[in-house]
């Protein structure tokens, strides 16, 4: 059978692994040269630890992937092949530093920023009439919208880059469908151990590969070789701890949902979440990440936080362990006071549902 017509979740165990020849190894090892005799120099060039990474995800993806020091590293490399005075058209929701970074390119000068509700999609194709690139995010962090990227891929009629960091490759390929380039900050579900700092971005065009891999070695956003090591072992367990993860969001999320202190739950495996029938239609699965909102306010939602014992009150996300952070704790996420995001891990799904169950009993 040739790699492509196997499961993605066979395809992250298996791609990247190099020549099956006897006496090779398994699994790459750690290259931590900067220099090749004759030729060659890691950051021009690659080193054979991130080619292992870069070669599984993009078996994964579809496309050339590139991998860089962190996600916010491969968003200003996609952004850095945007001309001076380009139309930008971002997420009014979605991740805060490359909000962030958007709205400071636009100040700079650098570009012209204009923000949307990529969950509506006649609004996001109407402002990306004329544009040179749209940024979407899906599903957002951190309400969990789900953008119809089928319809926006199509007919954006501009450059389309996807942050399926949410997703993960094994849930959502968008450049199957029809985005110019994916990326990811594999410091999250890739890795999954909250022990790493990557990012990744993949492309099928030749040219876009080139220039993403010209701004890495020209600005230096370089990945480590333990840190590649360690996001390709990640991947190789993300199916099961997806399979772990996912059931257990959808199960928190239904439990939420009827729970008195809770005002709103954000998943999209609800049957009445506005992103159901994207994320049928779009996603393998409904992923692990579900927010919810309190009737008692950020105050509610604080004591929350400081309540649980199984949950571990942090920010990230993507890792074995189950974090919770009420978002609206920092002042540029323009997201309702009480809403707790939970990154939903692989502990015993009754011991997370009871340590909110307890955590939420002060808010009923
Ligand atoms: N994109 C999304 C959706 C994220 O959640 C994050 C980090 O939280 C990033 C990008 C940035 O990634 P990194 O922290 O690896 O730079």
């Amino acid at each position: 059978m040739s790699g492509d017509q196997l499961h993605p979740s066979t395809r992250a165990i298996q791609a990247g692994r190099g020549p099956a020849v006897p006496d090779a190894p398994l699994n790459q090892p750690i290259v931590l040269a900067s220099s090749y005799r004759e030729i060659g120099y890691a950051r021009e060039e690659g080193s054979p630890t991130w080619s292992a990474l870069e070669e599984a995800l993009g078996a994964l993806e579809g496309g050339v992937t590139t991998a860089f020091a962190s996600g916010m590293a491969a968003a200003a490399a996609i952004l850095e092949d945007l001309p001076v005075g380009a139309r930008v058209v971002g997420p009014q929701v979605g991740y805060t530093g490359v909000r962030e970074l958007l709205r400071e390119r636009a100040e700079a000068g650098r570009i012209e920023l204009q923000s949307v509700d990529v969950t509506d999609t006649q609004a996001t194709l109407q402002a990306a009439e004329g544009a040179d690139l749209l940024w979407l995010e899906s599903p957002t962090n951190p309400l969990i919208g789900i953008a119809e990227l089928d319809v926006l891929c199509r007919d954006a009629g501009t450059a389309v880059v996807v942050d399926s960091t949410f997703a993960s490759p094994l849930l959502q390929r968008p450049l199957e469908l029809g985005a110019d380039v994916v990326m990811h900050s594999a410091t999250k579900f890739i890795g999954g151990h909250s022990d790493l700092l990557l990012g990744v971005a993949s492309a099928r065009d030749p040219e876009r590969v080139e220039r993403l891999r010209h701004a890495r070695a020209r600005t230096g956003a370089t990945p480590g070789a333990l840190e590649s090591f360690l996001a390709l072992r990640g991947l190789r367990t993300l199916p099961v701890r997806l399979d772990r993860a996912q059931p257990t969001a959808c199960m928190l999320a239904d439990r939420l949902a009827a729970h008195p202190a809770v005002s709103a739950v954000h998943h999209p495996s609800l049957p009445d979440d506005p992103g159901h029938e994207r994320a049928c239609r779009l996603m393998d699965g409904f992923g692990a990440m579900l927010a919810f909102e309190l009737h008692g306010g950020a105050e509610a939602a604080d004591a929350v936080c400081a309540r649980v014992r199984v949950l571990t009150h942090a920010t990230s996300l993507g890792g074995v362990e189950t974090l919770i952070e009420r978002r609206a704790r920092y002042p540029t996420e323009p997201v309702p006071p009480s809403l707790l995001r939970v990154s939903v891990g692989c502990e015993h799904p009754e011991d997370l549902w009871r340590d909110l169950e307890q955590a939420l009993a002060v808010s009923s």
